[in-house]
């Protein structure tokens, strides 16, 4: 299983990721960070797109 991981120190809330994939990732408004809404079933093209347009490369992912 891939686990999709935000580093919030890198993140700096540009709200990129919510809007390329709003199923996987949301804002935290309380701190202006992205979170993971809910973790895929699998690494669809939106989650690629919004880890390549990442400005600070914060969204990696984890494979066990
Ligand atoms: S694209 Fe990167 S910097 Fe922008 S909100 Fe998502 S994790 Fe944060």
């Amino acid at each position: 299983m891939s686990k999709i991981i935000i580093d919030q120190e890198k993140c700096i809330g540009c709200n990129t990721c919510p809007m390329m994939d709003p199923e996987t990732f949301e804002m935290d408004n309380a701190i202006y960070k992205a979170k993971i809404k809910k973790q895929p079933t699998e690494i669809t093209d939106n989650i690629k797109s919004a880890i390549d347009a990442c400005p600070v490369g914060a969204i990696t992912i984890e494979e066990n």
